[in-house]
């Protein structure tokens, strides 16, 4: 049995990262659909879970090579935002974050010192808020 599926296997094109991260959008869509009875996503989650198949078992690798190189570059840009965003949000706990009214400028003062002036580093005005 082991031996049969190695067969037909051969030279197909098999899973990938982007068959992995299709899989669970395609589960997340069908389930979903399913839960807020939206036929759309379900019918979305099932036509992905088609293409992963035609992918997995397309005999033509360059081409499932190239499009999985094209889906990373997209993928690692995205969670890269996403960690960018949480690091940011981390550096900046126990700050706020106010705009210089003159020129835009942000400025980050701690929080919880009462009213106090801000002088903005670029420009040169000073501001008073509350922090
Ligand atoms: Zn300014």
């Amino acid at each position: 049995m082991r031996n049969r599926l190695q067969r037909f296997m051969m030279g197909r094109y098999g899973i990938d990262k982007m068959s992995q991260v299709l899989s669970v959008c395609s589960l997340i869509l069908v389930a979903l659909g399913i839960f807020l009875r939206i036929s759309a996503f379900y019918w979305i989650g099932l036509i992905l879970i088609g293409y992963i198949y035609f992918r997995m078992l397309s005999r033509d690798i360059p081409k499932r090579y190239a499009e999985n190189q094209a889906f990373l570059r997209h993928y690692y840009r995205l969670t890269g935002w996403f960690t960018g965003k949480k690091q940011s949000m981390e550096r900046n706990k126990g700050y706020h974050i106010y705009k210089c009214p003159q020129c835009k400028q942000k400025v980050r003062v701690p929080k919880g010192k009462g009213k106090i002036s801000i002088h903005c580093p670029k420009c040169g005005t000073d501001f008073i808020k509350r922090s």
